[in-house]
């Protein structure tokens, strides 16, 4: 019997086995596909990829804002070699990784549970005194569709998979994902047409910042709110897409369509019901929130597999405290215990760190906003990148900073920034008593600052 069977080898599970070979070398690890995470793959770094060349084209076509006059000879054929360069690239490093591990710990195949103790994988069974499930999760779509448009659909699984960047494209969604990849797309010359079910795009929380964002974003991207296309039709090599808008009923034909309205967990691939029966239904999983514990089962569910945060940190974070939920069983600690940080790198980048304005809303805590719009700020007009606005949420009693969200060049510094600063349990005035160097974007924040103390002092 294995201390511990880890059942999925992405960022999670890597991560844990990784923590686990320091304790046991009595480990298994099971991953069906391969071996070089969703993340490095087909997530975090092929559309950091696409996104860099993207906006670097934007700003070279957007240099008569410094005073420049430059006529760029455009080619885009290389960009999606690049991509996967680049992503071979960093599949490359996780596999090397996973080459050197003790080849007894690893079994291709996909894993399904016999009993609380047993999983199955090609028809041999294994057991261990600790599970941790970190199965990870798949684009959804809709079978229909992709039996209409065959290729023509696709998802964040093949789009970096593309011989060249399309000359149109309809993405479905307004998500991170969805918005990351269309204006990435958009800024590389593709004509991309964004259909959102609702008004949100993104993941900003705040109704002010959500709405700067849905006008700034609509100033640059052609997306439609709250319509859907209601039929799609394979016509040669294209797709024509049927929708209602205003009440008329219109088409559009694009090359390709991009469905990104969300991920479904693997948990389903497990045979959880074999552990107990009420397992079966995977939306009303028993897994405790902090200790990712299913049931009362020394079992843990890990990183994309179930959460309200798919992102990469968290799910290596996960996976390694989960080992030591495994090994100190029954003794458990709260695997959720990080500042949460988010970021979208659109441009202006969104990002959300410590409580959003939702959650403090939620939770009905006592804040001040602090607001600051860049639309004017000193060092962004300089950087011709005078866009966006933030704001800092200030807890009225205490005056701690308790979160802030963020619509704004360098969004993601800014956020880890405030994250760790929230770690910390700064006070409004702590903050406001550090340097801020001149001219710089983190003026902006001080401005944002001290719009909240004068609301203190009412
Ligand atoms: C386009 C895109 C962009 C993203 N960008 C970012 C970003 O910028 N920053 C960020 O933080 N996050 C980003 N993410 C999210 C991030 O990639 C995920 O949070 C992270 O990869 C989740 O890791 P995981 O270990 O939970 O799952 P995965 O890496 O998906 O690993 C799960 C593994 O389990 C295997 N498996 C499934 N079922 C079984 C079974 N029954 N038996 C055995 N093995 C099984 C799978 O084949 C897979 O290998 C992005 C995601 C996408 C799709």
């Amino acid at each position: 019997m294995y201390d511990i069977i880890i059942i999925g080898a992405g960022t999670a599970g890597i991560t844990a086995y990784q923590e686990a070979i320091k304790h046991t070398q009595n480990i298994l690890i099971i991953n069906d596909g391969s071996w070089d995470t969703t993340c490095a793959r087909v997530g975090c770094m092929p559309s950091k990829v696409l996104i860099s060349a993207a906006h670097r084209l934007h700003d070279l076509q957007e240099t008569d804002k410094v005073g420049l006059n430059i006529k760029a000879q455009v080619d885009t054929t290389q960009v999606m070699p690049h991509v996967r360069a680049l992503r071979d690239h960093f599949t490359q490093a996780t596999l090397k990784e996973v080459e050197s591990w003790d080849a007894q710990h690893k079994i291709q195949g996909k894993a399904e549970f016999i009993d609380a103790q047993t999983v199955q994988v090609n028809q041999q069974q294994y057991q261990a005194k600790a599970f941790i499930l970190a199965v990870g999760s798949t684009p959804t779509y809709d079978a229909e569709w992709k039996q209409q448009l065959g290729e023509r659909l696709i998802t964040s699984d093949q789009i970096f998979e593309l011989d060249a960047i399309p000359k149109s494209l309809a993405v479905i969604g307004s998500g991170v994902i969805a918005l990351e990849l269309a204006q990435a797309m958009q800024r590389l010359g593709c004509d991309t047409t964004i259909f959102a079910r609702s008004r949100r795009v993104g993941a900003l929380t705040s109704p002010d910042l959500q709405q700067l964002a849905q006008e700034l974003l609509s100033n640059e991207l052609k997306i439609k709110f709250e319509v859907l296309p209601q039929n799609v039709r394979k016509i040669g090599n294209q797709v024509k897409l049927e929708f209602s808008e205003q009440g008329q009923t219109q088409h559009l034909m694009v090359d390709y369509v991009l469905v990104a309205t969300g991920r479904r967990s693997h948990l389903d691939s497990l045979n959880l019901q074999q552990i107990d029966s009420q397992f079966g239904n995977l939306k009303e999983l028993p897994i405790d929130p902090q200790t990712k514990q299913l049931g009362n089962y020394p079992i843990f569910v890990v990183g994309d597999a179930h959460t309200s945060t798919p992102i990469q940190h968290e799910a290596a974070h996960e996976g390694r405290g989960a080992v030591h939920n495994c090994l100190n069983y029954p003794k458990l600690k709260s695997l959720k215990d990080l500042t949460p940080l988010s970021i979208v790198f659109s441009q202006p980048e969104m990002a959300i760190a410590g409580q959003s304005y939702k959650q403090l809303k939620n939770k009905n805590i006592d804040f001040v906003i602090g607001k600051v719009s860049y639309e004017r700020q000193g060092r962004a007009m300089v950087l011709a990148k005078n866009k966006g606005a933030v704001e800092i949420y200030i807890d009225k009693r205490t005056r701690q900073l308790l979160g802030a969200e963020l619509f704004v060049k360098s969004a993601e510094h800014f956020a880890h920034t405030f994250a760790w600063l929230i770690d910390e349990g700064v006070t409004l005035d702590e903050l406001l008593a550090k340097p801020f160097y001149h001219p710089t974007l983190e003026e902006g924040l001080r401005t944002a600052l001290k719009h909240a103390r004068r609301q203190l002092r009412d």
